[in-house]
This record gives structure tokens, C-alpha cells and sequence, in this order.
């Protein structure tokens, strides 16, 4: 499966996604060598887990006072001769954008990587509105021709192999290209370059803006959110609001992990700061800059459950550790965000409704929270989730009489034993070597784990008679 088809339940597309060869060799190669590039990169850097807790108290201590720095944020960009918009919901960015599109006479509007766009479906309102979106980050670009959405959120194309990437550009490009990252990206660049000089606008994400100095931070490998920010007319940054950082200061200390984190570089290739527009006697740069500050229900989450995902900095690393991600892949989660992050942004996004199913599509091994640079514990919020989903009863009805049931059972203790005992008679027709291979109503759980048979005596039973037990 390529693409998310959130009309087939979670449980189909992840078995699809499991049974998917190229996929499942594409998200091996992937995944595995970011784990060793970010372990060896911090490896390397004694500094680096006091600079993960700083990272952590920075992003508390911003949004405790979160209203304080956007208002410096917006002031300070408004000084420098940019423009401040501020969105509640998807719709009213989509509308801000556009307005911004159709003052500027856009036709084509050349874009950076961004999920706060992905987010918010910015690239089919452009086309409906007749402007057309070109993606100018390489795996942007890749699956853009594709028809797809990304799967991860720092490798959009990781579910595609070379030979994959090499048909598409055959098929969409109509030139015949070998299967090799250096030819595919001469291609890509090829293309992309004239796109640049015909656009009129630019529209990019923000990793940080910072709000004692109004600047807007990208951080890229590629280059092209240079040419982005630079070379059309106009430029829109949409960011979520929870991106503001104090000061230049602060930033260092995220740009020292964040790259670290992503891809195991000391830095990312490009750090691009944006001061507003051009400014009289400068060279380059756009005639406009637009900020937009995304809300979407973050502001919500300050005082949610879900507070400490806004800690996070898209740096994917939690989706590269995650046993569940690693072998189903971003589309299979069927929302913008993937992975153990993703569950919890799209129930911020979206509602807990959204996530009844995948707040269980997870491990609770908590290797996401290991690796996280700024340490957010996505396990203990994806308990808090499953907990709401139960307490709003949007869990399907087995699993609530399931659990509700059992729960009793465990408050009672001579009906536990007696439940114990009537179970060892029963599980006997389902027992093979040692373990329940498949049982009625649970074929779902026995298809790919071991259900442990009830032991032939409890533990109380062996307590009982321990000292009649031969000492080994
Ligand atoms: S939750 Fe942590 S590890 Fe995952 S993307 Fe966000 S910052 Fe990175």
C-alpha cells in the first residue's frame, strides 16, 4: 500500500502495509540507518544529553508564557516590514493563504517542505483556487508526482526505493532515468530550477521563530528553501504557534540536537534566518513576507493532556525507533503525522475519535521516548489516550465489555480463582506446545502472538505447597 485509504480500518492498511515487499525493504534500509547515524552522532557529543534537558525546559518555560512571546514574536515582525496572521482553524489559514495568492497575481507557488502545509491541505486549495503547487524538496517533489502525502515527517518518500523513484520519473517526467540517487536528483533540480524563476510566491514551514529578534528559522539540507524565501515575490511562512522560541540564544540549543536527532548531522546543511522582507539597498529577497501562526487546537492542549507533544520539534527520530512504525510505515497510520508523535497530533488535531484505533498501535517500549531530543513521554500519553477513548466510549463495545469485565474479575478474588480454574479446562482443545494458538472472538491477538496458557497450578496453589517442592 502506498497512500493512506482511511475508508479501510487501521488493522487492513497496517496488514497491508506488513505484506508490502518494497515497502518493507524501503523502511528497513531507512530506518535503520537513522538510528545509527543519530546514535553515533550523540555518541560523539558529551554535551549532548544536558543540552536535551535544556532543550526540555526551554520548551516548558515557552509555553508557560506562551502568549508573552508571540505577541514579541508579532511585534517584532511587524517591525522589520513583515505581516502577522493568525489562524484557528485549517480553513482560515487555507483562506489566508489564498487571499495572499490572489493580491499577488500568484499562478505558481513554489514551496519548501513543510507539515504545518501538509496539515492544513494547503496544496489542493491552491489548485482549486487555480494556482499551481510546485514541492521543491527532493522527496517533496518525489511524491508529489506520485499523488501521495508524505510518510514520515523529515523523509517524505522513505517508502519508495530507487527503482521506484526511477519509474515515477520516467512515467511523470517522461525521460528515461537510471535507478541512481545522484541521476534522479540532476533531474529533479533540472525541473525544479525553472520553477523557481516563474513563481510568485513561496511558501515555506518555520522549524523556530524567534521573538526577541522577529526571525523565522528553516533549517534544510537541500538548498531550496533558499530559493523559496528568495527569489519569488512574496513569501508565507506557516507555522504552528508552538514553534516560538525566546531568543537566538534558545535556538542554538535546539539546532545542536535537532539535526543530531533527524539525520545524525552536526547541523543540517542550510539554517536559514528570515528578517522580513527585502529591505531598501538589499539585493535579494522578497518584496512581502507573510507569517502565518497556526492554532488548529494547540492552544487547547496547553492546559490538556496532550500539553508535552507541543514540546516537539518534527525531528522524526521517535518514528525510526518505533517497532510498530518500522514495519507498517507512515501512510498505514492514514493522517498527516505518523509514528508514536503522530498518534498524539492528530488526536490534538483531530479529537480522540480520531485515534481509537491507533492509540494501541504501539508497543509502550518506550524507545520513542528514548530517542526523543527533548525527552516528551509519548508513552505515558498514549495510556492518557486509551484511557479517554475508553471513557468516552469511543473504543468498539467488545473491547469495552472485554476489559470492563475483566476488571471486575480482578477485584474479586474467589471468582478470579474460580475463573482460573474453569479456564484451564477449557483452553484444553486450544493448547499446542505450551501456548493458546488460536482461540475464538481472539483470533486478531493469537494470529501473531502467543496467548500463555493458564498455568496447570496458580501461583497460590505452588505457595502453598513450596515446602513440598523438591529443592533444585
Ligand atoms: S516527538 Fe520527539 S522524537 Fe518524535 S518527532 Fe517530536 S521531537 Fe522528534
Amino acid at each position: 500500500m502506498s497512500q493512506a485509504d482511511r475508508s479501510i480500518p487501521f488493522r487492513q492498511r497496517a496488514d497491508r502495509a506488513m505484506q508490502d515487499v518494497f515497502l518493507q525493504e524501503a523502511l528497513t534500509i531507512a530506518t535503520t540507518k537513522f538510528i545509527g547515524l543519530r546514535r553515533e552522532a550523540f555518541a560523539g557529543f558529551p554535551e549532548g544529553e544536558g543540552l536535551r534537558d535544556a532543550a526540555r525546559e526551554i520548551k516548558e518555560a515557552t509555553l508557560q508564557h506562551l502568549d508573552r512571546y508571540l505577541e514579541q514574536l508579532v511585534e517584532n515582525v511587524e517591525r522589520l516590514g513583515g505581516r502577522v496572521h493568525y489562524a484557528t482553524t485549517p480553513e482560515e489559514a487555507r483562506a489566508i493563504i489564498l487571499d495572499i495568492a490572489r493580491q499577488a497575481g500568484a499562478r505558481i507557488a513554489v514551496k519548501s517542505k513543510s507539515m504545518a502545509t501538509e496539515e492544513i491541505h494547503l496544496n489542493e486549495a491552491l489548485e482549486a483556487a487555480g494556482i499551481t503547487p510546485v514541492e521543491t524538496d527532493l522527496g517533496e517533489y518525489i511524491i508529489q508526482l506520485a499523488h501521495e502525502r508524505p510518510s514520515h515527517i523529515i523523509a517524505p518518500a522513505i517508502h519508495k526505493t530507487k527503482g521506484q523513484i526511477a519509474d515515477l520519473f520516467t512515467k511523470e517526467l517522461g525521460r528515461t532515468v537510471a535507478a541512481d540517487p545522484e541521476a534522479l536528483t540532476k533531474l529533479a533540480r533540472g525541473e525544479l530550477r525553472a520553477k523557481f524563476l516563474e513563481a510568485d510566491l513561496g511558501i515555506t514551514g518555520a522549524n523556530f521563530a524567534v521573538a526577541d529578534t522577529g526571525t523565522v528559522v528553516l533549517v534544510t539540507n537541500e538548498g531550496n528553501g533558499r530559493m523559496v524565501t528568495s527569489l519569488p515575490r512574496v513569501h508565507v511562512a506557516v507555522m504552528g504557534v508552538e514553534k516560538v522560541v525566546p531568543s537566538l540564544t534558545d535556538l542554538m540549543v535546539f539546532l545542536a540536537i535537532l539535526a543530531k536527532s533527524a539525520t545524525g548531522q552536526k547541523l543540517s546543511v542550510y539554517t536559514t534566518l528570515v528578517q522580513g522582507p527585502r529591505r531598501a539597498g538589499e539585493l535579494e529577497g522578497p518584496e512581502e513576507f507573510h507569517l502565518v501562526l497556526l492554532d488548529n487546537g494547540r492552544i487547547a492542549q496547553l492546559a490538556g493532556p496532550l500539553r508535552e507533544a507541543l514540546y516537539c520539534l518534527r525531528c522524526g527520530a521517535c518514528l525510526n525507533v518505533c517497532p510498530v512504525y518500522r514495519q507498517i510505515g507512515g501512510h498505514a497510520y492514514g493522517h498527516t503525522y505518523p509514528g508514536p508523535i503522530g498518534i498524539l497530533l492528530t488526536a490534538m488535531l483531530n479529537g480522540p475519535g480520531a485515534v481509537k484505533d491507533l492509540a494501541h498501535a504501539s508497543s509502550l517500549c518506550g524507545a520513542c521516548a528514548d530517542a526523543c531530543p527533548v525527552r516528551i513521554d509519548i508513552p505515558r500519553m498514549l495510556i492518557e489516550l486509551r484511557r479517554e477513548v475508553d471513557e468516552k466510549r469511543i473504543a468498539p463495545w467488545t473491547e469495552r465489555i472485554v476489559f470492563k469485565a475483566f476488571g471486575w474479575l480482578l477485584t474479586r478474588p474467589a471468582l478470579y480463582r474460580l475463573a482460573a480454574s474453569v479456564g484451564r479446562l477449557l483452553q484444553r482443545p486450544f493448547v499446542r506446545d505450551g501456548a493458546i494458538r488460536s482461540l475464538p472472538l481472539f483470533g486478531d491477538w493469537t494470529r501473531t502472538r502467543d496467548l500463555p496458557m493458564v498455568a496447570r497450578r496458580t501461583f497460590r496453589e505452588r505457595w502453598r505447597n513450596l515446602e513440598l517442592e523438591p529443592r533444585r
